[in-house]
């Protein structure tokens, strides 16, 4: 039998606001020296009161905004009940019956191979709630011992989960990859995976193809990758599939992601919502969102990806592939719509989007670096290109400028001056080079006159080799055209 996955997904992300949830101890709590921002409340000390943080409840329903939720304008915190050493108060503020924002959806590009559809567009992946609560601390175990850092207790996390609308490990990727995405253009998270900021759990069941029941879902925790959570949920399908094509019933546990062995493990048997005990907050008033307030957050939030990348392919002509590249990081867009506006008509957004796309990023990704960090202005890579476009330097000094501007941050008229990488476009200085490349040559020669037309690319490379790299390629190759004619 063919089996369905249907998948459904709840990401946590961690708010880059200053302060925590409910306090004023600084959010920043990745690499900082353990318990050291931590205050009454955060550490959940008796007769405390949380506050809760405007900035928080704003990224969160950007991120609603940008996700197409409805916002809720009568919000509720709620006491989710357990028992973990590593929080503090014995209970999480989060919220249950009343989430900021409900019933949105995100557009997920597919590739058609997976779907099988044939359309190569996008799928619409239903988003059922994104609401607001508080991280908890952290566990390290050393030597049988357990210590905690309440550091990170209290920062701000936003939930946000899925319809079960996914049906393959690849589109789960890409919906936490665009997820991803869009929190960083909107600013309100880094995103960083690596750094525990965005955090993945998935729900997985498998139903005979074609059927519209639900079969037993399996939850697996701990996907701290975008890798990870591709290779859990083949993993899980895998493991599945196994059982009921054995006979055997799946049983609805949580499962652990271990990275390192490639395997799902059993941590506990799943608890019932009724097992976390929810009830209002009594320490927090119900919150209420004037529609006004909310209209102020929607008219303040930027371009998002999708949109970019569209404008981008309209106003500029590009390529649906080359502008996906230059969105993927709003400060890479930035760089290059900024060397676009000094370029004006003097340099195509082909030709700029290749050089970003090609050498720049090359560099970027080889030393492991972000766009802030690169030393190359936007103005000195266009006059760059100016001067390749004029014909004053060729491809070959182009690139050579480039890495020295890239090293140092000088503008490449000096590099190209101090280095004499003008091109030679002077046919008298180029006229003797050329003889002399054809008399040293004579069995290339006589190739080219029984008609071999190619061999013509190895002498324009001998000419080159001769002069560094300097000449004028196009012109050399008229020189050799008009130096290998016969005389008649
Ligand atoms: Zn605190």
């Amino acid at each position: 039998m063919v089996y369905e996955p249907v998948i459904g997904m709840e990401v946590h992300v961690e708010l880059s606001t200053a302060s925590k949830m409910f306090c004023g101890c600084s959010a920043r709590a990745f690499g900082t020296p353990p318990n050291t921002h931590v205050c009454p409340v955060c550490l959940g000390m008796p007769g405390t009161l949380p506050v809760i943080n405007e900035q928080a409840v704003r990224y969160t329903v950007m991120t609603g905004l940008a996700l197409n939720c409805a916002i809720q304008e009568h919000n509720v915190f709620a006491r989710k009940n357990y028992f973990y050493p590593d929080l503090p108060k014995g209970y999480q503020i989060s919220q249950y019956e009343l989430p900021l924002c409900k019933a949105g959806f995100l557009e997920i590009e597919v590739d058609e191979t997976f779907t099988g559809e044939g359309s190569g567009g996008t799928r619409s992946v239903g988003i059922r709630r994104v609401h607001l609560e508080e991280d908890t601390g952290k566990l390290t175990h050393v030597d049988g011992h357990s210590l905690v850092d309440f550091n990170r207790a209290g920062v701000p996390l936003m939930e946000i989960v899925s319809e079960a609308d996914i049906r393959s490990a690849a589109e789960a990727y890409t919906f936490v990859t665009q997820l991803r995405q869009i929190v960083r253009y909107l600013g309100v998270s880094s995103g960083d995976m690596e750094k525990g900021a965005m955090r993945c759990e998935v729900n997985l069941s498998l139903r005979p193809a074609g059927s519209d029941e639900f079969g037993t879902k399996v939850e697996v925790k701990n996907l701290n990758s975008f890798r990870s959570v591709r290779n859990a949920i083949d993993y899980e399908i895998k493991r599945q599939t196994r059982l009921l094509e054995a006979g055997q019933p799946v049983v609805q546990v949580t499962m652990g992601w271990d990275e390192a062995t490639g395997v799902t493990r059993e941590q506990r048997s799943k608890e019932e919502a009724h097992d976390y005990r929810y009830f209002p907050e009594p320490d927090l008033p119900p919150l209420s969102l004037e529609p006004a307030w909310i209209e102020g957050v929607k008219a303040s939030l930027s371009e998002l990806p999708q949109a970019k990348r569209d404008r981008f392919m309209t106003e500029y002509g590009l390529s649906r592939y080359d502008a996906g590249v230059l969105v993927e990081d709003p400060a890479i867009a930035d760089y290059f719509e900024r060397a676009l506006q000094v370029a004006g008509d003097a340099i195509s957004p082909k030709s700029l989007a290749n050089w970003v796309t090609g050498e720049l990023f090359r560099l970027i990704n080889e030393i492991g670096i972000t766009i802030g960090d690169v030393k190359v202005r936007p103005e000195d890579l266009v006059a760059l290109l100016k001067m390749l476009s004029a014909g004053a330097i060729n491809q070959t000094a182009a690139k050579k400028a480039f890495s020295e501007m890239w090293e140092t941050g000088r503008p490449p008229q000096e590099i190209i001056q101090e280095r004499g990488l003008r091109q030679i476009s002077d046919a008298s200085q180029l006229a003797g080079v050329v003889a002399e490349v054809i008399g040293d040559n004579p069995d290339a020669v006589a190739s080219f006159r029984e008609g071999k037309d190619t061999i013509i690319r190895f002498m324009i490379g001998q000419v080159m080799k001769a002069t560094r790299g300097k000449a004028n390629p196009q012109l050399v190759e008229r020189l050799l055209r008009e130096q290998l004619q016969p005389d008649d």
